[in-house]
Protein backbone atom coordinates (compact mmCIF):
# COMPACT_ATOMS: atom_id res chain seq x y z
CA UNK A 1 0.00 0.00 0.00
CA UNK A 2 1.30 3.09 -0.52
CA UNK A 3 1.00 6.52 1.53
CA UNK A 4 0.22 9.95 -0.26
CA UNK A 5 -0.33 13.07 1.70
CA UNK A 6 -0.07 15.28 -1.61
CA UNK A 7 -3.25 16.24 -3.39
CA UNK A 8 -1.34 17.08 -6.63
CA UNK A 9 1.02 13.20 -6.29
CA UNK A 10 -2.24 11.64 -5.50
CA UNK A 11 -4.11 13.33 -8.31
CA UNK A 12 -1.43 12.91 -11.03
CA UNK A 13 -1.28 9.00 -9.72
CA UNK A 14 -4.76 8.53 -10.18
CA UNK A 15 -4.67 10.72 -14.08
CA UNK A 16 -2.53 7.89 -15.22
CA UNK A 17 -4.67 4.78 -13.67
CA UNK A 18 -7.43 6.59 -15.51
CA UNK A 19 -5.65 7.13 -18.53
CA UNK A 20 -5.06 3.29 -18.67
CA UNK A 21 -8.64 2.48 -18.37
CA UNK A 22 -7.97 0.89 -14.79
CA UNK A 23 -11.49 1.58 -12.50
CA UNK A 24 -10.93 3.28 -9.43
CA UNK A 25 -12.67 2.85 -6.21
CA UNK A 26 -12.45 5.21 -3.20
CA UNK A 27 -13.13 5.07 0.07
CA UNK A 28 -13.74 8.47 2.51
CA UNK A 29 -13.27 7.86 6.31
CA UNK A 30 -12.03 9.82 9.08
CA UNK A 31 -9.97 6.98 10.36
CA UNK A 32 -10.32 4.91 13.65
CA UNK A 33 -11.36 2.04 11.30
CA UNK A 34 -13.92 -0.62 12.12
CA UNK A 35 -15.97 -3.42 10.19
CA UNK A 36 -18.12 -0.92 9.30
CA UNK A 37 -15.38 0.86 7.42
CA UNK A 38 -13.54 -2.34 5.96
CA UNK A 39 -17.16 -3.34 4.38
CA UNK A 40 -16.52 -0.51 2.19
CA UNK A 41 -13.19 -1.55 1.22
CA UNK A 42 -13.82 -5.07 0.48
CA UNK A 43 -16.97 -3.82 -1.75
CA UNK A 44 -14.37 -1.52 -3.47
CA UNK A 45 -11.81 -3.94 -3.92
CA UNK A 46 -13.94 -6.58 -5.61
CA UNK A 47 -15.86 -3.78 -7.81
CA UNK A 48 -12.77 -1.77 -8.84
CA UNK A 49 -9.20 -2.69 -9.98
CA UNK A 50 -7.54 -0.24 -7.24
CA UNK A 51 -9.01 0.77 -4.61
CA UNK A 52 -8.02 4.70 -2.70
CA UNK A 53 -9.13 5.12 0.95
CA UNK A 54 -8.83 8.60 2.75
CA UNK A 55 -8.33 9.44 6.42
CA UNK A 56 -9.35 12.82 6.95
CA UNK A 57 -10.66 14.08 10.51
CA UNK A 58 -12.66 17.59 8.78
CA UNK A 59 -12.98 20.30 10.80
CA UNK A 60 -15.57 21.97 8.80
CA UNK A 61 -18.17 19.12 9.67
CA UNK A 62 -18.10 19.39 13.58
CA UNK A 63 -20.43 22.36 14.92
CA UNK A 64 -18.83 21.11 18.53
CA UNK A 65 -15.37 21.67 18.82
CA UNK A 66 -14.87 19.62 21.77
CA UNK A 67 -16.19 16.36 19.67
CA UNK A 68 -13.15 17.53 16.87
CA UNK A 69 -11.02 17.48 19.24
CA UNK A 70 -11.68 14.22 20.89
CA UNK A 71 -12.49 12.19 17.73
CA UNK A 72 -9.98 9.19 18.15
CA UNK A 73 -7.25 9.47 15.97
CA UNK A 74 -5.22 6.13 15.68
CA UNK A 75 -3.51 6.09 12.64
CA UNK A 76 -0.92 3.44 12.71
CA UNK A 77 -3.78 0.79 13.78
CA UNK A 78 -5.05 2.10 10.72
CA UNK A 79 -2.48 1.46 8.43
CA UNK A 80 -2.08 -2.11 9.51
CA UNK A 81 -5.80 -2.56 8.82
CA UNK A 82 -5.69 -1.22 5.24
CA UNK A 83 -2.66 -3.18 4.51
CA UNK A 84 -4.05 -6.10 6.10
CA UNK A 85 -6.93 -6.12 3.80
CA UNK A 86 -4.85 -5.10 0.53
CA UNK A 87 -5.84 -1.23 -0.18
CA UNK A 88 -4.00 0.16 -2.63
CA UNK A 89 -3.37 3.98 -1.56
CA UNK A 90 -3.82 5.46 1.70
CA UNK A 91 -4.35 9.73 1.28
CA UNK A 92 -3.75 10.99 4.81
CA UNK A 93 -3.82 15.23 3.63
CA UNK A 94 -3.34 17.92 6.50
CA UNK A 95 -5.71 20.27 7.91
CA UNK A 96 -3.19 23.01 5.19
CA UNK A 97 -3.76 20.54 2.36
CA UNK A 98 -7.49 20.39 2.01
CA UNK A 99 -8.13 24.22 3.42
CA UNK A 100 -5.32 25.80 2.10
CA UNK A 101 -7.80 28.66 2.67
CA UNK A 102 -10.74 29.50 3.10
CA UNK A 103 -13.71 27.46 1.74
CA UNK A 104 -16.64 30.08 0.99
CA UNK A 105 -18.94 27.47 -1.26
CA UNK A 106 -22.37 27.02 -0.08
CA UNK A 107 -25.05 24.34 -1.57
CA UNK A 108 -28.56 23.70 -2.33
CA UNK A 109 -29.35 20.62 -1.47
CA UNK A 110 -33.30 21.06 -0.81
CA UNK A 111 -34.30 19.43 1.72
CA UNK A 112 -32.17 16.93 2.49
CA UNK A 113 -29.64 18.59 4.61
CA UNK A 114 -32.29 20.45 6.61
CA UNK A 115 -34.05 18.00 8.78
CA UNK A 116 -32.36 15.44 11.63
CA UNK A 117 -28.59 15.60 11.22
CA UNK A 118 -28.82 18.63 9.56
CA UNK A 119 -31.05 20.66 11.69
CA UNK A 120 -29.49 19.94 14.87
CA UNK A 121 -25.78 19.93 13.66
CA UNK A 122 -25.75 23.55 11.74
CA UNK A 123 -23.28 23.32 8.86
CA UNK A 124 -23.09 19.56 8.92
CA UNK A 125 -23.47 18.86 5.43
CA UNK A 126 -21.87 21.85 4.27
CA UNK A 127 -18.72 20.53 6.00
CA UNK A 128 -19.39 17.43 4.24
CA UNK A 129 -20.40 18.50 0.72
CA UNK A 130 -16.99 20.41 1.08
CA UNK A 131 -14.34 17.56 2.15
CA UNK A 132 -16.68 15.43 -0.27
CA UNK A 133 -16.02 17.39 -3.27
CA UNK A 134 -12.50 18.13 -2.64
CA UNK A 135 -11.90 14.55 -2.68
CA UNK A 136 -13.72 13.41 -5.83
CA UNK A 137 -11.78 16.03 -7.68
CA UNK A 138 -8.12 14.83 -6.54
CA UNK A 139 -9.26 11.33 -6.26
CA UNK A 140 -12.03 11.47 -9.39
CA UNK A 141 -13.50 8.10 -9.03
CA UNK A 142 -15.70 5.85 -10.71
CA UNK A 143 -17.20 4.84 -7.73
CA UNK A 144 -17.29 6.14 -4.45
CA UNK A 145 -18.53 3.85 -1.19
CA UNK A 146 -20.57 5.30 1.76
CA UNK A 147 -22.38 3.31 4.50
CA UNK A 148 -26.05 3.30 5.20
CA UNK A 149 -25.22 3.86 8.66
CA UNK A 150 -24.82 7.57 7.69
CA UNK A 151 -28.22 7.25 6.38
CA UNK A 152 -28.83 10.87 5.52
CA UNK A 153 -25.03 11.20 4.14
CA UNK A 154 -25.66 9.21 1.15
CA UNK A 155 -29.26 11.45 0.48
CA UNK A 156 -26.93 14.22 0.68
CA UNK A 157 -23.70 12.48 -1.31
CA UNK A 158 -25.84 11.91 -4.56
CA UNK A 159 -27.14 15.10 -4.45
CA UNK A 160 -23.72 16.49 -4.44
CA UNK A 161 -22.61 14.36 -7.67
CA UNK A 162 -25.83 15.51 -9.38
CA UNK A 163 -25.18 19.23 -8.45
CA UNK A 164 -21.78 19.48 -9.33
CA UNK A 165 -22.43 17.19 -12.36
CA UNK A 166 -19.98 14.48 -11.42
CA UNK A 167 -19.87 10.63 -13.21
CA UNK A 168 -19.35 8.94 -9.80
CA UNK A 169 -21.51 6.14 -9.25
CA UNK A 170 -22.32 6.42 -5.24
CA UNK A 171 -22.74 3.01 -3.88
CA UNK A 172 -24.75 3.09 -0.29
CA UNK A 173 -23.69 -0.34 1.36
CA UNK A 174 -25.48 -1.78 4.51
CA UNK A 175 -24.78 -0.61 8.42
CA UNK A 176 -22.45 -3.14 9.81
CA UNK A 177 -23.22 -3.95 13.65
CA UNK A 178 -21.23 -5.11 16.63
CA UNK A 179 -22.96 -8.97 17.97
CA UNK A 180 -25.63 -6.74 20.22
CA UNK A 181 -27.01 -5.00 17.13
CA UNK A 182 -24.64 -1.44 18.43
CA UNK A 183 -23.78 0.00 14.98
CA UNK A 184 -20.32 0.48 14.70
CA UNK A 185 -19.01 3.67 14.78
CA UNK A 186 -15.54 4.73 15.34
CA UNK A 187 -17.44 7.13 18.35
CA UNK A 188 -17.51 3.69 20.01
CA UNK A 189 -14.22 3.19 21.41
CA UNK A 190 -15.13 6.30 23.57
CA UNK A 191 -17.78 5.16 25.67
CA UNK A 192 -17.32 4.13 29.56
CA UNK A 193 -17.98 0.19 30.07
CA UNK A 194 -21.13 1.13 31.92
CA UNK A 195 -22.15 3.45 28.85
CA UNK A 196 -21.58 0.10 26.10
CA UNK A 197 -23.67 -2.03 28.03
CA UNK A 198 -26.59 0.11 27.98
CA UNK A 199 -26.30 1.57 23.98
CA UNK A 200 -27.62 -1.92 22.64
CA UNK A 201 -31.13 -0.66 23.54
CA UNK A 202 -31.13 1.62 21.00
CA UNK A 203 -30.43 -0.38 17.90
CA UNK A 204 -32.98 -3.63 19.71
CA UNK A 205 -35.56 -0.82 20.23
CA UNK A 206 -34.87 -0.21 16.71
CA UNK A 207 -35.68 -4.04 15.80
CA UNK A 208 -38.58 -4.15 18.03
CA UNK A 209 -40.26 -1.32 16.44
CA UNK A 210 -40.56 -3.57 13.02
CA UNK A 211 -42.82 -5.51 14.88
CA UNK A 212 -44.74 -3.05 17.20
CA UNK A 213 -45.40 -1.19 13.75
CA UNK A 214 -48.06 -3.96 13.19
CA UNK A 215 -49.78 -3.01 16.56
CA UNK A 216 -49.10 0.66 16.55
CA UNK A 217 -49.71 3.87 13.84
CA UNK A 218 -46.76 5.47 12.74
CA UNK A 219 -46.94 8.53 15.43
CA UNK A 220 -47.46 5.73 18.44
CA UNK A 221 -44.59 3.70 16.86
CA UNK A 222 -42.48 7.10 17.15
CA UNK A 223 -43.45 7.26 20.79
CA UNK A 224 -43.08 4.39 22.21
CA UNK A 225 -38.86 4.08 20.44
CA UNK A 226 -38.28 7.18 22.03
CA UNK A 227 -40.20 6.22 25.49
CA UNK A 228 -38.18 3.06 25.61
CA UNK A 229 -34.97 4.63 24.67
CA UNK A 230 -35.51 7.49 27.15
CA UNK A 231 -36.57 5.34 29.82
CA UNK A 232 -32.95 3.99 30.18
CA UNK A 233 -30.63 6.72 32.28
CA UNK A 234 -27.66 6.60 30.24
CA UNK A 235 -29.38 7.17 26.78
CA UNK A 236 -31.40 10.18 25.88
CA UNK A 237 -33.14 10.74 22.07
CA UNK A 238 -31.92 14.12 20.29
CA UNK A 239 -34.34 13.04 17.33
CA UNK A 240 -36.40 10.19 16.37
CA UNK A 241 -37.63 10.84 12.73
CA UNK A 242 -39.52 8.36 10.38
CA UNK A 243 -38.87 9.89 6.92
CA UNK A 244 -39.39 8.82 3.11
CA UNK A 245 -36.32 7.62 2.57
CA UNK A 246 -35.55 9.34 -0.60
CA UNK A 247 -36.45 12.78 -0.36
CA UNK A 248 -36.46 12.72 3.78
CA UNK A 249 -39.69 14.43 3.80
CA UNK A 250 -41.78 13.45 7.32
CA UNK A 251 -44.44 10.31 7.43
CA UNK A 252 -47.13 10.23 9.13
CA UNK A 253 -48.78 7.35 8.61
CA UNK A 254 -47.76 3.95 7.19
CA UNK A 255 -47.61 3.51 3.48
CA UNK A 256 -46.50 0.11 1.99
CA UNK A 257 -45.79 1.69 -1.34
CA UNK A 258 -43.35 4.25 0.08
CA UNK A 259 -39.86 3.21 1.01
CA UNK A 260 -39.69 4.57 4.94
CA UNK A 261 -36.92 4.74 7.19
CA UNK A 262 -36.77 5.77 10.58
CA UNK A 263 -33.54 7.55 11.77
CA UNK A 264 -32.49 8.36 14.99
CA UNK A 265 -29.67 10.22 17.18
CA UNK A 266 -28.85 9.58 21.07
CA UNK A 267 -26.70 11.24 23.49
CA UNK A 268 -24.98 8.92 25.94
CA UNK A 269 -23.50 11.29 28.06
CA UNK A 270 -21.20 13.89 26.02
CA UNK A 271 -21.59 11.28 23.04
CA UNK A 272 -23.37 10.96 20.49
CA UNK A 273 -24.59 8.22 18.24
CA UNK A 274 -26.90 7.41 14.76
CA UNK A 275 -28.57 4.54 14.39
CA UNK A 276 -32.12 3.83 11.91
CA UNK A 277 -33.91 1.15 10.76
CA UNK A 278 -35.80 0.83 7.42
CA UNK A 279 -39.59 -0.01 7.96
CA UNK A 280 -40.75 -0.46 3.79
CA UNK A 281 -38.49 -0.80 1.31
P1 LIG B 1 -16.53 7.96 9.04
O1 LIG B 1 -15.10 7.54 9.21
O2 LIG B 1 -17.35 7.83 10.29
O3 LIG B 1 -16.67 9.29 8.35
O4 LIG B 1 -17.16 6.90 8.05
C1 LIG B 1 -16.62 6.67 6.78
C2 LIG B 1 -17.60 5.84 5.98
O5 LIG B 1 -17.81 4.60 6.65
C3 LIG B 1 -18.96 6.53 5.87
O6 LIG B 1 -19.47 6.31 4.56
C4 LIG B 1 -19.77 5.80 6.89
O7 LIG B 1 -21.15 5.78 6.61
C5 LIG B 1 -19.20 4.39 6.81
N1 LIG B 1 -19.50 3.65 8.03
C6 LIG B 1 -19.24 4.03 9.31
N2 LIG B 1 -19.73 3.13 10.17
C7 LIG B 1 -20.33 2.17 9.43
C8 LIG B 1 -21.03 0.96 9.74
N3 LIG B 1 -21.23 0.57 11.00
N4 LIG B 1 -21.49 0.21 8.72
C9 LIG B 1 -21.31 0.61 7.44
N5 LIG B 1 -20.67 1.72 7.07
C10 LIG B 1 -20.17 2.50 8.06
Amino acid sequence: MEIVDSRNVLQSIVKEFRLQGVSVGFVPTMGALHEGHLSLIRRSNKENEITIVSIFVNPTQFNDQDDYKRYPRIISDDIEKLKSINCDFLFTPSKEEMYPEEDKREFDFGNTDKVMEGAHRPGHFRGVALIVSKLFEIVSPHKAYFGEKDFQQVAVIKHLTKLLDLDIEIVPCPIIREKDGLAMSSRNILLSEDQRKNVSLISKTLFESVNMMKLLNLIETKEWVMRKINENPFLKVEYFEIVDSETLESVIEWTQSQNITGCIAVHVGNIRLIDNIRFYS
